[in-house]
């Protein structure tokens, strides 16, 4: 079943975060932001996360998938490439396409995020 609706952040208690059926645990923007910001030495990895903050801040895909790298040190091949894709599709996001991200990332399995 699909569903997502507003809760409290369990970080800061104040903002709200949107839940969804993959994601159970409301963390507001801003307080994600604040977790994915640390540091990254893998070079690879660092060119691959170096994308404008912006694009973070629009998509929650992007951030749980820097998330779950700084969490578990590696991500898979599948992972890296739908990283880039999504982050290629929301910089070159057309106003027309409306509700075209939020079908991409709902179309992403779960498995995919978790290991
Ligand atoms: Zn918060």
């Amino acid at each position: 079943m699909r569903y997502s609706y507003k809760q409290k952040c369990i970080v800061c208690r104040k903002d709200y975060a949107i839940v969804t059926w993959k994601d159970r645990n409301p963390v507001c923007v801003k307080c994600k932001m604040k977790e994915i910001a640390r540091p990254i030495k893998d070079g690879k990895f660092k060119k691959l996360f170096d994308i404008d903050k912006t694009l973070y801040e629009k998509s929650g895909f992007l951030r749980n998938i820097k998330s779950s790298y700084l969490r578990f040190g590696n991500l898979s091949e599948k992972q890296v490439e739908m990283f880039k894709k999504v982050a290629q599709e929301i910089k070159h996001e057309k106003p027309v396409k409306k509700g075209h991200r939020e079908f991409l990332e709902q179309e992403i399995p779960l498995e995919f995020l978790r290991f």
